[in-house]
């Protein structure tokens, strides 16, 4: 599949939590008797106050999914209490400000008082187990210590991400029909402020049943003020009593609701319940970051994906760890943040996307190799396929060829990893997520419906239900059932397409509808992509398909060059021959655009379905684009079109 080698399991992993034996055998059992496998694992990962009557329950045609059905728990309770006798003082959260002089520690000590006291002003403001409760906040220790107050008192968080707009905002309210804000008065990233609350008041002008907007004092700065509505938290926080019981939830209760990030169209609200879904994070955690007690560990997420929620706050805290939780962006003060924040706190295991690997590979090595970062030991990444060639850099450069690269695949609908590395067990091919974690059974489908035998490519689909899955889209369980199991019945249907090679690795090629097929032949965009981005002047690149008269199919690449190049057609020829020698003929793009910047969600995906539009001259039906990183990108590139 690549030229680049295989890297096998480095020494300093040999006596990882899991080796490739037991990776084998633990799987084949996961598979073969989920019952006992997964018993096991509840008995072991959670604290349970009554047992389960049995552990899974599902059925793929009506979408619907149980795990550990009659089985009470509480999140918050496994998450901090049980913790308590031997790390009351150990560090639960450190926090890292915007600003590099600001940090703090939190113990699970600390945790457990805030978070009582929080669930008791919610209580207070009438909040009731089931309620849905909307968090929209900067990435400071109050959005966790809001999750967990959630989670103590049994009401449904629903997170929307603090760089959303008013609109986008008030969309989420309404659709899960929270009642109750929680917010911060302004944000703070990359030395701006963000208007939170001057957001929250534009959306609440729509949400009447919006009874309580609780608002954290971030910056201090004016704001806007409905009385008996509005409530400061400081003040409500200083009554509050610090116990608070946790309330034993059923293991098939809510736990969040959260909405997908609308690369391909209008977002979701995922619903995940409570003791599967932990269960997951608490594995994938310790196994799939090989966690020892006492590292720590940075996820550079923002709590409003789901990848902050399962891997800066639940998994993490469910295993007692450290987890690091960052106000900033990567790039403030300056492009070496993220490497003087791993010498700040010696960070054992770093967890970053793609897109902001290709962004910081672009400035140079310098700000990454002024730093020591010799507490490093595991990088981790999510969010999109990794070209081999950013894989390369973040091996060599970042992890001094000492770190294994764990490239981690899933979807806010499976709520934790699927396919990944388990780093002690397998040997690392760039670019490919390699294996699926225990209990996820995968298949490729032809078109037909028809399951790939060996190697090929096709539909990635999941075959048997999982205990951290979707349970249900919010308020609308048909959409769930029409867009991930009725394209093919008894199928989970992820909606990206993958290869699996020789060696029964799993190499992500992108969404399904980003396949292109040029005169009849098919190739993922991330593969011609993949091609685009080996050349030394190339930053970042994105693929789509427009309609062609002859080859059905033409290729449209939006390509952006590194900082300080001026593209001209050498360059463009460059690129076409690159494409040839990498993939084939086939693969010559039709259209080179240059492009400073591409469509992006706030989470860094690029929506290729807008650039679609755009390749397809459809300019008056670019569609939802509410969740853009920055809207003026797509304007340049609309003025800027080649045809
Ligand atoms: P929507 O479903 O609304 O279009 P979204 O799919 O972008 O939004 P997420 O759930 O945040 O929302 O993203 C999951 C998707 O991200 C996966 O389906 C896959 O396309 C991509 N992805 C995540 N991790 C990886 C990875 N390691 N390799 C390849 N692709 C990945
Ligand atoms: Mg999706």
């Amino acid at each position: 599949m690549s030229e680049f080698q295989t890297h096998p399991v480095p020494a300093n992993f040999k006596d990882a939590h899991i080796n490739a034996e037991k990776y084998q055998a633990m799987y084949k059992r996961s598979i073969e008797d989920p019952e006992g496998f997964f018993g096991e694992m509840a008995s072991e990962f959670l604290s349970w106050d009554q047992p389960w009557d049995s552990v899974v329950n599902y059925d793929f045609v009506k979408g619907e999914a149980a795990w550990f059905s009659g089985g009470k728990l509480n999140v918050s309770y496994n998450c901090i209490d049980r913790h308590l006798p031997e790390r009351a003082d150990q560090t639960a959260l450190i926090w890292e400000g915007d600003d590099p002089a600001d940090s703090k520690h939190i113990t699970y000590g600390e945790l457990k008082e805030q978070v009582c006291k929080l669930a008791n002003v919610l209580k207070a403001r009438g909040v009731q187990k089931g309620d849905r409760v909307c968090i929209y906040m900067p990435m400071i220790p109050e959005a966790a210590y809001a999750m967990l107050a959630c989670t103590r008192i049994g009401a449904v968080h629903s997170i929307v991400f603090g760089g959303f707009s008013p609109e986008a905002l008030k969309d989420r309210i309404l659709d899960s029909d929270c009642q109750t804000v929680i917010t911060a008065d302004e944000g703070v990233r990359g030395g701006r402020s963000v208007p939170l609350k001057v957001n929250a008041d534009k959306a609440l002008q729509s949400c009447p049943n919006v009874h309580t907007c609780l608002v954290v004092e971030r910056t201090g700065n004016d704001v806007n003020w409905v009385e008996g509505r509005d409530q400061w938290y400081h003040e409500l926080m200083a009554g509050a009593d610090a116990d608070c019981a946790p309330e034993p939830m059923d293991s098939e209760d809510p736990l969040f609701i959260l909405y997908t990030s609308g690369s391909t169209g209008k977002p979701k609200g995922v619903l995940h319940t409570t003791g599967g879904y932990l269960l997951q994070a608490a594995m994938t955690f310790k196994y799939v970051f090989d966690y020892r007690e006492g590292e720590v560990y940075w996820c550079t997420a923002d709590v409003g994906w789901v990848t902050g929620h399962t891997y800066i706050v639940y998994g993490p805290l469910a295993n007692g760890a450290i987890s690091l939780m960052f106000e900033g962006v990567p790039t403030y003060p300056d492009a070496g943040r993220c490497w003087e924040v791993v010498d700040k706190h010696q960070v054992n295991t770093f967890y970053t996307a793609p897109t902001a690997i290709r962004a910081l590979m672009a400035v140079g090595d310098e700000p990454v190799t002024r730093s020591s970062r010799s507490s490093l030991r595991l990088l981790g990444t999510v969010g999109e396929p990794i070209n081999p060639e950013a894989w390369e850099w973040y091996h060599r450069v970042v992890g001094d060829e000492r770190c294994p690269i764990i490239d981690t695949w899933w979807q806010t609908e499976t709520g934790a990893h699927m396919i990944t590395p388990l780093p002690g067990a397998v040997d690392l091919k760039p670019g490919s997520a390699t294996f699926p974690f225990f209990g996820v059974e995968l298949a490729l489908l032809n078109e037909d419906g028809s399951e790939v035998e060996g190697a090929g490519s096709g539909y990635l689909v999941v075959k048997s239900s999982w205990p951290s899955q979707i349970r249900s889209v919010y308020g609308d369980h048909q959409r769930m059932i029409d867009t991930y199991f009725s394209n093919y019945a008894g199928y989970y249907f992820t909606g990206d397409g993958a290869t699996r090679d020789e060696d029964g690795y799993y190499w992500i090629t992108g969404r399904v509808d980003d396949v292109l097929n040029v005169s009849g032949h098919r190739m993922g965009t991330a593969e011609v992509e993949s091609a685009l981005v080996l050349h030394d002047k190339i930053a970042e690149a994105a693929v789509v398909g427009f309609p062609h008269d002859i080859k059905g199919q033409g290729i449209y690449a939006y390509v952006t060059p590194m900082a300080g190049v001026e593209p001209d057609d050498d360059l463009r020829a460059e690129l076409i021959q690159l494409c040839v020698k990498e993939i084939g003929p086939i693969a010559k793009p039709d259209i080179i655009q240059w492009a400073p910047g591409l469509p992006k969600t706030r989470s860094g995906k690029i929506m290729r379905r807008i650039l679609r539009k755009i390749a397809e001259n459809e300019l008056d039906s670019l569609g939802d684009t509410s969740t853009l990183a920055d809207p003026s990108v797509v304007d340049h590139l609309v003025a800027n079109k080649l045809s």
